[in-house]
């Protein structure tokens, strides 16, 4: 996989609003990251990377834009 520091979305990406299920905490993760996203209050992970769309490990609250 080419690795690139310009981040380019991609054509379906998508901006999720995903619940921390340990805190509450909501927080707006990209659908297509290349990295795990955490949540900000307790660390919890939200969003695990699989190489192509993002596996959500949160909760989906919904879909943004
Ligand atoms: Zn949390």
């Amino acid at each position: 996989m080419k690795r690139s520091k310009v981040l380019i979305p991609q054509p379906r990406s998508r901006f999720l609003l995903v619940k921390c299920t340990v805190c509450g905490n909501e927080q707006v993760v990209f659908s297509h990251a290349t990295f795990p996203a955490r949540c900000l209050v307790c660390g919890n992970p939200l969003v695990e990377p699989t190489g192509g769309k993002a596996k959500i490990v949160g909760q989906l609250v919904r879909v943004l834009g």
